[in-house]
């Protein structure tokens, strides 16, 4: 069975998640904003055993605990191709105007676009969603969730005014997901997840 747990950290309040299957106990971290002894405490107790660390995007407010929780797993560091360049530069993913410079490593896999992750007990499919940034992307596991970083909210959108935004590329990004299951999961980068079917009704941007 696949279970998931959802940690707001750091000052942006960033949803990072832990998704594992409870059989196997292969599992996931996606986004992990800062480095986090509830998340490190959450893991060991449930037994999971974290093949990758998937960045929905290079913003520093979702790879901050990149190098902590690979250092702890010995996971996979995963990001899309035209984000890749941010995982190491504080300019480009924002983090400098904080004042701490955010550096993750290097990515170990990066997706160039609409591949599949398989673990066993988990599929992993990875959808390329340009728009808040060039290397979005949002990743569907199992056919039962979908998390959608600083693509989609509940209400809203990300913003795609950034230098490293793709406005043009949003509406088709968007509309990949409106043809999805209404029935998933939404898990989205920052405030609260709901169905699909809901954020169908409520999200402006999607009507
Ligand atoms: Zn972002
Ligand atoms: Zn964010």
């Amino acid at each position: 069975m696949l279970k998931w747990k959802k940690f707001r950290l750091g000052f942006l309040e960033t949803n990072c998640y832990v998704i594992y299957d409870t059989e196997t106990g292969n599992g996931i971290i996606v986004d992990p904003a800062i480095p986090s002894e509830d998340v490190k405490k959450y893991i060991e107790k449930e037994g999971v055993k974290i093949q990758y660390i998937i960045n929905t995007h290079g913003h520093f407010d979702h790879i901050g605990g990149n190098s902590y929780f690979r250092d702890l797993t010995g996971a996979k560091i995963a990001i899309h191709r035209e984000d890749a360049h941010m995982l190491t530069d504080p300019l480009r993913n924002h983090s400098e105007w904080t004042g701490v410079g955010v550096i993750s490593p290097a990515p170990d896999i990066i997706f160039d676009n609409e591949e599949e992750l398989n673990m066993q007990g988990i599929t992993l499919k990875i959808i390329h969603t340009p728009g808040h940034t060039r290397g979005s992307i949002c990743i569907l596991v199992n056919n039962e969730l979908i998390l959608t970083g600083d693509t989609l909210f509940y209400d809203s959108i990300g913003r795609s005014d950034l230098p490293e935004s793709a406005p043009e590329k949003m509406k088709k990004s968007l509309d990949k997901i409106k043809k999805l299951s209404p029935h998933l999961w939404v898990l989205p980068g920052h405030a609260a997840p709901a169905k699909l079917a809901v954020i169908l009704e409520k999200n402006p941007y999607l009507v």
